[in-house]
């Protein structure tokens, strides 16, 4: 499949798991690609692949922490340049924390939604006038199942992916008549550096966490069980979704 040819894509959190995967996606269905994250080892990573599979001319890595209003706005300047025009966003970059609840600091929560939230929220905004200039964009955010199913000890982590589904909702709206389309992705289960080491509490009751299991496959998935569907919703094949998010847990939450 090569939906991609002369498309544009900015992709965050490309360093690692689910965004590295959608890059070595997009880079194989043809297209360019601008990959950032705060991870300088990941990018490298994710670039040495793409010059293994011959796609690395293609493939532009940046250092960027997408919290950073500063840094996000010349970063999404030169990713555009760079590009010449952007036909999608997927904002894969977050960061997973847990703790009771009872014994959050604010720095802890504030933390997480500047990551999650903020960054979501910023990489969009300058990133929007590029994706309406070419009259059909695509914006791909995270949510998580999180987000719609009760996740213990990730109060603050959920109410980011919340938060973005509404986020995602309204922004959906807000340009559809400018051929814009705004998705979430909801996935659950998925083999990553996130969920290599969630940092649960010590004292974790773990019959809270019943329903953490996929009903399919072997266990949890790899990164690019969802980077196909990111590819699909961001591609064409996409052209009728918009305003919803997508849930990809091999059934863990049915
Ligand atoms: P991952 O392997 O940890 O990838 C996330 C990447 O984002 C990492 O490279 C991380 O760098 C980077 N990042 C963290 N803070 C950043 C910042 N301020 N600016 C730019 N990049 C930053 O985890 P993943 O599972 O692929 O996560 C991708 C998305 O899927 C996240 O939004 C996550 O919430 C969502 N998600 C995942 C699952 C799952 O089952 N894996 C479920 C639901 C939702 P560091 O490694 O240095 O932190």
């Amino acid at each position: 499949m090569e939906r991609f040819t002369g498309r544009n894509v900015l992709i965050t959190g490309g360093g690692s798991g689910i965004g590295q995967a959608t890059v070595h996606r997009i880079l194989a269905e043809g297209g360019r690609v601008v990959a950032v994250d705060v991870n300088e080892d990941g990018l490298k990573a994710t670039l040495d692949r793409a010059t293994a599979e011959g796609t690395a001319d293609r493939l532009t890595t940046t250092v960027l922490d997408v919290s950073d209003e500063a840094a996000v706005r010349a970063g999404v300047a030169e990713a555009v340049a760079a590009l010449g025009g952007l036909d999608a966003l997927v904002n894969a970059a977050g960061i997973l924390r847990s703790s009771h609840t009872h014994e959050t600091s604010l720095d802890f929560w504030n933390k997480v939604i500047a990551v999650n939230l903020t960054g979501t929220f910023l990489m969009t905004r300058e990133a929007l006038p590029a994706l309406l200039a070419g009259g059909k964009g695509v914006v791909v955010n995270f949510s998580s199942t999180s987000a719609t199913f009760a996740h213990p000890y990730m109060a603050a982590y959920a109410a980011t992916k919340g938060g973005i589904q509404s986020f995602t909702h309204a922004i959906a709206a807000e340009y559809a008549k400018q051929g814009l389309r705004a998705v979430c992705v909801a996935p659950g289960s998925i083999d990553s550096g996130m969920t290599h080491d969630p940092g649960l509490p010590a004292d974790a009751d773990f019959s809270l966490l019943a329903k953490l299991s996929p009903a399919i496959g072997q266990g949890f998935a790899g990164p690019e069980t969802v980077a196909g569907v990111i590819a699909m919703l961001a591609s064409d094949d996409g052209a009728f979704v918009t305003g919803t998010e997508l849930r990809i847990d091999g059934g863990t939450h049915m």
